[in-house]
Order: C-alpha cells, then sequence, then structure tokens
C-alpha cells in the first residue's frame, strides 16, 4: 500500500532581488509557476520508525543531504510521529538546474506525509515548516502560481497563466546559486516589471506575459556561462516568443503558444543540447494521480 503524490518543476516567469537585508539574505520578488514536468514521489509506510530515500537517479542523495529526506524528518520531529517510511523519488526533472527539483520533492513528501498520517495540516502549516528547510519550498508545497517575496517564502496566489508550450533547455555545466549572487551587482540591474506580470496574469493576456518576462539574476549567468546566452539566442530565432533563464539557471525555456512551433524549437536544440524538454504549462494545482 503506497501514495503517490507529483512533484512538478517551477519556472520563474519573474525573479527580481530587490535589496541585501541586514541578515545577509537578499529580498526577493518572484512570480512562480509550475510546469508539467514532474518527479513522481511514492511513499511507503514502514513498519520501523526510520526514513529511506530511493532513486534511481546517481545525482540524488540517498540521505539527510536529500531535502525530501529533511522535510520528513522534520514533520516527524516537529510533531512526534514514530512511524517511518520509504521515500521513493522517480526523478524526472534535471537536478541542480534552476527548476527547484529539491524543493519540490520535499514539498511532496509534506504534502503526501499529511495525508497518510492524517495529520490534518493547513497548506499555509506546510509551508512555513518547508521554509524552514530552504526557501522554495514554501511555494512547490502551494503547488500553484505565486508571488514569493522575503526569501522566498511569502506566498501570494495569484491565476495561471495562459495555457501554452514551454520549451526548456539545460546545458551540460552546473551553476551555483550563491556565486551567482557573488557576482550579483545590484546597482547596475534592469529589475523586471512584476507588477506588469502580475497584470498579464490577471489579464489572461499570453503577449503581455511575454513581453514582462525578466530575471535580474540572467545577465550574471549569461555573463559567466556564454553557452546560456548561445541557447537563449537559438531559441529566439528558431521562433520562440519568450526566452528567460529560470532561477540562477542554466536552464532556458521559451514560451510559445503553437505545438509546432514548440517542436522547431525542440528540434533546433537537440544534438546541439543533451536536455531538451517540450511540456504544457501548469500552473494550477494538480489533481492527485
Ligand atoms: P533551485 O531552483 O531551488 O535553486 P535546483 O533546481 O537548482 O534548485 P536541485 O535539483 O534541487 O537544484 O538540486 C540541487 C542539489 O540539491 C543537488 O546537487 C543535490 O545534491 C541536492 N538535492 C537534495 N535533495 C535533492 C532531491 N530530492 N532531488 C535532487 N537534488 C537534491
Amino acid at each position: 500500500m503506497h501514495l503517490l503524490e507529483k512533484a512538478p518543476a517551477k519556472i520563474n516567469l519573474s525573479l527580481d532581488v530587490l535589496y541585501k537585508r541586514p541578515d545577509n539574505f537578499h529580498e526577493i520578488e518572484m512570480v512562480m509557476t509550475t510546469i508539467d514536468l514532474a518527479d513522481r514521489i511514492e511513499l511507503t509506510p514502514l513498519a520501523s520508525d526510520r526514513i529511506i530515500i530511493e532513486s534511481e537517479n546517481q545525482f540524488v542523495p540517498n540521505d539527510e543531504r536529500n531535502l525530501a529526506y529533511r522535510a520528513a524528518k522534520l514533520l516527524k520531529d516537529t510533531y512526534r510521529i514514530d512511524k517511518g517510511v520509504k521515500i521513493f523519488i522517480e526523478k524526472n526533472i534535471p537536478v541542480a538546474a534552476g527548476l527547484a527539483g529539491g524543493s519540490s520533492d520535499a514539498a511532496a513528501v509534506l504534502r503526501g506525509l499529511n495525508r497518510m498520517w492524517s495529520m490534518g495540516l493547513s497548506t499555509r502549516e506546510m509551508a512555513d515548516l518547508g521554509a524552514k528547510i530552504g526557501s522554495d519550498i514554501s511555494f512547490c508545497v502551494y503547488n500553484t502560481t505565486a508571488l514569493a517575496k522575503g526569501r522566498g517564502e511569502r506566498i501570494k496566489e495569484l491565476p495561471a497563466p495562459p495555457s501554452c508550450w514551454v520549451v526548456l533547455a539545460k546545458p551540460t555545466i552546473g551553476v551555483s546559486t550563491q556565486s551567482i549572487y557573488k557576482n550579483l551587482k545590484l546597482d547596475n540591474v534592469t529589475h523586471p516589471d512584476t507588477k506588469g506580470m502580475m497584470e498579464a496574469l490577471r489579464k489572461n493576456d499570453f503577449e503581455l506575459m511575454c513581453r514582462k518576462v525578466g530575471n535580474v539574476l540572467e545577465s550574471v549567468t549569461l555573463s559567466l556561462y556564454p553557452e546560456v546566452e548561445q541557447i537563449k539566442n537559438q531559441m529566439e530565432q528558431a521562433g520562440a516568443e519568450a526566452v528567460l533563464m529560470s532561477g540562477s539557471g542554466p536552464t532556458v525555456f521559451s514560451l510559445v503558444q503553437q505545438e509546432s512551433r514548440a517542436y522547431r524549437i525542440y528540434n533546433s536544440l537537440r544534438g546541439f543540447c543533451e536536455e531538451v524538454y517540450v511540456v504544457r504549462m501548469l500552473g494550477y494545482r494538480q489533481p492527485l494521480d
């Protein structure tokens, strides 16, 4: 008897860094949404009081370094639950890609265990708990479209984006989020129009959404990793209606309305980039499997 929970990847439609706070964290403002590229989390109750992580992906840690493990442990410790669980992670989201794969797995574990152990926690309670492990986890608990402020843990739900295709490409480089923030010079950046993006979502206006995509970290990553810029150019030339880097990168995504155009972009990148995906935009809460 096991329980399944979907853990979709997130993309940033806009990402702004407002200032560096006295506690050394950055105050950020992001419009985030989900796409139909998801890990699949399988939770199986154990007779013993343990947390076991299993995955076939060699890049996914199977111990307390795994965010999914830490989510289960925090839930158990906070609510004094002496039950065990095996967490199997079917990894479909590229790792260390700027798509919040690990955070989404952790959020799915919180949602799943809340059901499996009949805990009756609200989304807000799970999101607050998740924020203790990582700032993207709150958004992932909501699993919808939202404005995230603070360190990313203050969530305001927004309407889902207009439906469209999302083509993603991840170059085979690892990008350290820390190093991108270290190289960010806030007095010399173009800030995205977050309000304009929220208006596009409220109006369900695809063209306006495409005009308003923006990521303050993009120019930093692009200057350090020219291959990310190459992918952006390639997507633009193949007819993307919007192109943006997600998070601190290195994944770049494009938005298009027509399926044929999505596959034109996909084909133009294959052979040039190893990991390319064509998926639908989601942005709303997913029914359970
Ligand atoms: P973000 O967009 O939130 O910055 P990311 O997509 O860049 O995240 P992840 O895929 O979450 O990055 O992985 C970053 C690192 O976290 C990995 O190198 C891995 O060692 C570790 N990690 C911990 N738990 C997981 C998990 N469940 N899945 C993948 N990586 C995990």
